[in-house]
């Protein structure tokens, strides 16, 4: 970090300054010009904080070197991460596909959903078991029995699955069935989640806040892998705007400067960012030719029918049609969209937690 002092600020003080910080351990070099006089910190600076130094007597501004989200950066990782979310890579020139309804609904349903998807070509499936609904009365997912049916349409069709998690004392339950775990938008700055949810391996999808600043979810993805987790993939979803035309303001350029910042995969939500059937298909390749490793698309045969989101859902058919101008589109960028493994790798139950689904017949 480099200390801007004040201006007239006296020799007493600079010294009183350098001891303080030298007595943390750090070294100083002090460089004075006509108007200003700078400290230089050198050495490990994790045990003082930024707030600390400001507050010194005689320092006027702070401003550091690196940026505070040491793992994440690309600065400490050149190189692009790859997630692999059960043999699907996300990075790297590898894209994530995930579409799905919003909500786990019915296990027929949720067959006929990922069927189409699948044969569509998307790579990873999406619902929602436990949704964090503005309303206390609005449906909020079916919990656990929601998750049962997501694996077995994820074994079913040997695609991995994704599905939010709203609460940490759930993570090793929901961890069991998912493949992937997703945070929230309205859950990106839950520290204690994001806590929990480093300390497990499975790979987790996180998206931005809709009032976060880019390096909100940077922090919030350094949470993660400050626990241990190194397998986080960011989502932009739209942000709070002023105009009502769109859901939220899909925020395309938050997907180069994210991946010049950070080595991690950053995927597009243009579902949730525009709330618009026909607004998705533009955003959505738009936000692959701003760079995105992956698209999150939700997807319903029958909108009306939905259980949460259903106005913005696309249709089997033109998530078909998407997904191939998608494809076009990835081949332009020399991209590819990562394909199946064969079969979803099945979470690691133990015999006892292990969940038998129901095995009737497809509908
Ligand atoms: C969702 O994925 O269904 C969802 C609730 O998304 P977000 O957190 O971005 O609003
Ligand atoms: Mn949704």
């Amino acid at each position: 970090m480099i200390l801007i002092l004040k201006n007239g600020v006296s020799d007493e003080q600079i010294d009183r300054v350098i001891a303080r910080v030298e007595g943390w351990g750090l070294q100083t070099h002090l460089s004075r010009g006509t108007y200003r006089t700078i400290i230089g910190l050198i050495g490990d600076e994790s045990q003082v904080s930024q707030e600390t130094l400001s507050s010194l007597p005689g320092v006027s501004q702070v401003i550091p070197v690196l940026p505070p989200y040491k793992l994440a950066s690309r600065e400490a990782h050149p190189e692009s991460s790859v997630i692999d979310v059960s043999g699907v890579k996300i990075g790297g020139g590898q894209l994530g596909m995930i579409a799905g309804p919003c909500s786990v609904e019915d296990r027929d349903r949720m067959m006929r959903i990922a069927e189409s998807v699948c044969e569509s070509g998307a790579n990873l499936f999406r619902g929602g078991a436990y949704k964090p609904r503005t309303s206390p009365y609005a449906f909020q997912g079916l919990g656990e029995k929601g998750l049962e049916i997501l694996r077995e349409v994820g074994d079913r069709f040997g695609i991995p699955v994704v599905t939010e998690i709203t609460d940490p004392r759930n993570v090793e339950l929901v961890a069991q069935y998912a493949d992937m775990l997703q945070i929230g938008a309205r859950n990106m700055q839950n520290f204690v989640l994001l806590t929990e949810v480093g300390k497990s391996s499975r790979p987790v999808l996180l998206k931005r806040g809709m009032s976060a600043t880019i390096a909100d979810l940077l922090m919030s993805a350094e949470y993660i892998l400050s626990e241990g987790n190194p397998n986080v993939v960011l989502c932009e979803r739209g942000i709070k705007s002023f105009d009502p035309s769109t859901r939220n303001l899909f925020d395309v350029a938050a997907v180069p400067v994210v991946q010049g910042l950070t080595h991690l995969p950053m995927i597009v939500d243009p579902s949730h960012a525009t709330g618009r059937p026909d607004l998705i298909p533009p955003c959505a390749l738009a936000g692959l030719a701003a760079g995105a490793d992956g698209v999150h698309i939700e997807v319903h045969d029958c909108p009306e029918e939905a259980k949460s989101d259903g106005p913005q859902a696309l249709l089997p058919e033109q998530y078909k049609q998407i997904l191939q101008q998608m494809r076009l589109m990835a081949d332009l960028l020399g991209k590819t969209i990562s394909p199946l493994a064969g079969t979803a790798g099945k979470p690691d139950h133990s015999p006892k937690n292990n969940p038998q689904p129901p095995t009737e017949a497809l509908a």
